[in-house]
C-alpha cells in the first residue's frame, strides 16, 4: 500500500484541519473533564457538534451522496478520522449508527431503509444504540432469546437486552431477535430496527465503576414493530448481525492509534516531570523499558491498521485483521494504562474535582473504562477462536 497522501487527499486533508481549527467549540475542554457528572448536558452538546459537522459536510465522509454521505474515499474517510483525533476535538455521539448500523443498511438495507434512516443517522437526529447482548447471550450471541411473534404486518417483540450502550438516549435501536424457536440456533434470527420510543420498552441505566452510566439493561414488552423494519429476510438475521460485527471491529482502530499516540507522548511528558526516588519517573529503567514497549507497540498498530485498511478498500469489507486489531489494542492499552497508573503513583486516583489532579483525572477514569475493552465488540478469547478458526483453519470452538 502507498502511504503518500495524492495531493487531492493532501487538500481535504488541510481543508478538514482548517475547519476544525476555527470551529471546535471552546466549552469542550470543560465538558470533556466532567464526563461522568454532567452525562444529559454532554450528549446535548455532542449531539449539536454532529449537527454542525454534518451541515458543513463533515459527516459520512465515505457514504454515498445521494444518502447524504460525501461519496469519498476510504482513505479520505482515514484521514477524517486520523485529524479528529490529532485536534482532540469532541467525538460524533451517533458512533453506532454511523460505523455499525449505517455500513449495514448501505451493504443490506432495501431503498425505502436506506432513504428513511441514514440522514437522520448523519445529522445525529436519531441516535442509535445495538441490542445484541442479553443476560444469557454475549459470547455467544446466537443462543439469545428475545422473541418476536408476527401479528399481521407487525412482530411483537417480547424480551431484555443488556449492556446496551447509549440506550438511554437512543431513539432507535438494531438488533437481533428470535423469530423461530424451533429452527438450529443461528437459523430462526431476523434482524430488525425498534422505534425506542415504542409502547412497552423500558430503559435502566446501569452504573459502572467509572461513575459513568453509559449502557443499559433494555426491556421489550410487546413492542410492536412493523414489518418494513426488518433488514434483509426474516429467519436470515444472522449474517447480517455479523456483518455489522466485522465492520465493528475493522473500523474501530483508525482513530485509536492517533489517540494512543497522543497519550504516550503525554505520558513520557508526565514521567519526565514525576518525582520517583528523588528524580524524574523518565530516569528509571523500568518506566523507560515499559514506555518505549508501549511506543513501539502503538506504531505496529497503526501499521496493521493500514493492513486492514488495505483489504477493505479491495473488498470493501474487513476481514480477520479486524479481530487481530481488537485484541492487539485494547490488550495494549490497558497495559498503557496500567502504567499510566504506575507512574502517576497516588496523584493518578485524583478525580477531577482536586487542584492535584493530573490531566483533571483523566487517566483515572482511562484506568477504569480500559478493563471494558478486552469484553466490548467481543472479548479476546472470541477474537482468538475467530483468528484460530478463520485464519489459522483449526476447529470451530463451538
Ligand atoms: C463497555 C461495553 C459496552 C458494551 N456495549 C454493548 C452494546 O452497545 N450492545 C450490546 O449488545 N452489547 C454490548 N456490550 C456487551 C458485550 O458485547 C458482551 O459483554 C460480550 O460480547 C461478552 O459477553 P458476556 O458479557 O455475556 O460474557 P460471556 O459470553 O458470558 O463470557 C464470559 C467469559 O467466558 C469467555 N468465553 C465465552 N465463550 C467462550 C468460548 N467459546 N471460548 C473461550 N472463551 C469463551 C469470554 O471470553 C469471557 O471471558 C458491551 C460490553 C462492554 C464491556
Amino acid at each position: 500500500m502507498d502511504l503518500n497522501l495524492t495531493p487531492d487527499e493532501q487538500r481535504f486533508r488541510d481543508e478538514f484541519r482548517a475547519w476544525l481549527e476555527s470551529n471546535i467549540p471552546e466549552g469542550w475542554v470543560k465538558i470533556q473533564s466532567h464526563a461522568h457528572e454532567s452525562s444529559q448536558e454532554r450528549f446535548e452538546f455532542l449531539r449539536a457538534w454532529q449537527k454542525k459537522m454534518y451541515e458543513a459536510g463533515w459527516v459520512g465522509i465515505h457514504w454515498p451522496i445521494e444518502y447524504g454521505g460525501r461519496g469519498a474515499s476510504l482513505i479520505e474517510q482515514t484521514i477524517f478520522i486520523e485529524e479528529m483525533a490529532r485536534a482532540a476535538a469532541p467525538p460524533l455521539i451517533n458512533v453506532l449508527g454511523l460505523s455499525l448500523l449505517g455500513p449495514t443498511l448501505i451493504a443490506y438495507g432495501n431503498e425505502d431503509q436506506k432513504k428513511r434512516f441514514l440522514a437522520n443517522i448523519l445529522s445525529a437526529d436519531e441516535i442509535w444504540c445495538q441490542g445484541y447482548s442479553e443476560p444469557n447471550a454475549g459470547s455467544d450471541l446466537a443462543s439469545l432469546r428475545t422473541e418476536a411473534v408476527r401479528d399481521g404486518d407487525h412482530f411483537v417483540v417480547n424480551g431484555q437486552k443488556t449492556w446496551t450502550s447509549f440506550g438511554h438516549y437512543a431513539d432507535w435501536c438494531f438488533g437481533v431477535v428470535r423469530t423461530d424457536a424451533d429452527a438450529p440456533k443461528h437459523k430462526g434470527l431476523t434482524y430488525v430496527l425498534i422505534d425506542m420510543h415504542s409502547p412497552g420498552v423500558k430503559v435502566r441505566p446501569l452504573k459502572q465503576m467509572t461513575g459513568e452510566s453509559e449502557f443499559n439493561e433494555v426491556f421489550f414488552e410487546n413492542v410492536r414493530v412493523p414489518i418494513e423494519n426488518v433488514v434483509g429476510r426474516v429467519n436470515d438475521g444472522w449474517n447480517i448481525a455479523i456483518a455489522t460485527l466485522m465492520f465493528e471491529r475493522g473500523t474501530l482502530g483508525a482513530s485509536l492509534q492517533i489517540t494512543f499516540k497522543r497519550q504516550i507522548e503525554r505520558l513520557i511528558e508526565i514521567a519526565r516531570t514525576t518525582d520517583r526516588g528523588g528524580r524524574p519517573a523518565s530516569e528509571d529503567p523500568l518506566v523507560r523499558q515499559k514506555l518505549a514497549q508501549i511506543y513501539t507497540e502503538i506504531e505496529i498498530f497503526r501499521l496493521n491498521q493500514m493492513r486492514t485498511l488495505t483489504r477493505m478498500s479491495k473488498t470493501g469489507v474487513p476481514g480477520p485483521e479486524g479481530s487481530i486489531q481488537k485484541i492487539f489494542w485494547s490488550e495494549m492499552n490497558q497495559r498503557m494504562q496500567q502504567a499510566a497508573m504506575e507512574i502517576l503513583g497516588q496523584y493518578g486516583q485524583l478525580t477531577g474535582e482536586s487542584p492535584h489532579a493530573i490531566d483533571h483525572g483523566s487517566w483515572a477514569h482511562g484506568y477504569l473504562r480500559s478493563r471494558g475493552n478486552t469484553i466490548e465488540a467481543g472479548t479476546s478469547e472470541i477474537q482468538r477462536n475467530i483468528i484460530g478458526h478463520f485464519v489459522l483453519g483449526l476447529p470451530k470452538s463451538y
